[in-house]
């Protein structure tokens, strides 16, 4: 399986590729996370992404694509992946397809997970994320058993520096932009199921799954 989560920032991508990705036994990769864990390791292509993401902005396509096709090409991605902040542009959706074609695989499902402006920004300011596992956590909807303590492995939780409300407000017209027109183009493609994303985190978790029934899930 290997699967596309399309949606605006907080709407609960990394939540719920997390849930998929584990139950489907296949890879979570998330775009974002490839970028932190670089800045955490004082990589080249950590320092070059770190103004960009600080402002809100998207990181060029040629870095980001070449980022992920090394991810792809590793070997737990082989039995297949969840696509969580990737791609983010026509250029990136592009690039996917034609690296895709060429080793003769295709996108089995793109969701797109819709969630209003309003709730994106309630969101988006109370996150916490695990320093060690990425998970996220939000201060009211979804807190963690003990403060400040990531429940899966104990990481300490932290508030990402691009969840400040400026860079907030910059994420939501950068995706209105520049990613918004990917629904379009998987639509186009076919494949494409849209799930309404407001509901509780369990609610969305059983729409979610119910648009793989490939899976077994
Ligand atoms: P994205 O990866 O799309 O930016 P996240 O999965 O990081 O989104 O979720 C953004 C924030 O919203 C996190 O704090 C998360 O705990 C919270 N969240 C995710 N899904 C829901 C939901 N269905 N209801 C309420 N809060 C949610
Ligand atoms: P969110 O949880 O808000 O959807 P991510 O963690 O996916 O955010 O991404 C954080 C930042 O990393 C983005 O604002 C952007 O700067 C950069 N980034 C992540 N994925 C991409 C991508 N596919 N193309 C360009 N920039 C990206
Ligand atoms: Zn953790």
């Amino acid at each position: 399986m290997r699967i596309i989560i399309l949606g605006p920032p907080g709407a609960g991508k990394g939540t719920q590729a997390k849930v998929v990705a584990d139950s489907l036994g296949i890879a979570h990769i998330a775009s974002g996370d490839l970028l932190r864990d670089h800045q955490e390791r004082g990589t080249k292509l950590g320092s070059m992404a770190r103004s960009y993401m600080q402002q809100g902005l998207l990181v060029p396509d040629d870095v980001i694509i070449g980022m992920i096709e090394e991810r792809l090409h590793s070997s737990d991605a082989q039995r297949g992946y969840v696509l969580d902040g990737f791609p983010r542009t026509l250029e990136q959706a592009r690039a996917l397809d034609k690296t895709m074609e060429k080793e003769g695989q295709r996108i089995d499902l793109a969701v797109n997970i819709r969630v209003s402006e309003k709730e994106l920004i309630r969101r988006l300011g109370g996150r916490l994320v695990c320093r060690r596992c990425q998970r996220p956590y939000h201060e009211v909807s979804s807190p963690p058993r003990k403060r400040g303590v990531c429940d899966e492995c104990g990481g300490e939780l932290y508030q990402r520096e691009d969840d400040t409300s400026e860079a907030v407000r910059r994420r939501i017209q950068v995706y209105a932009k520049q990613t918004a027109p990917l629904i379009q183009y998987y639509y186009e493609r076919g494949g494409l199921v849209e799930i309404d994303g407001e509901g509780s985190i369990d609610e969305v978790r059983d729409s979610l799954l119910k648009t793989m029934p490939k899976a077994g899930v």
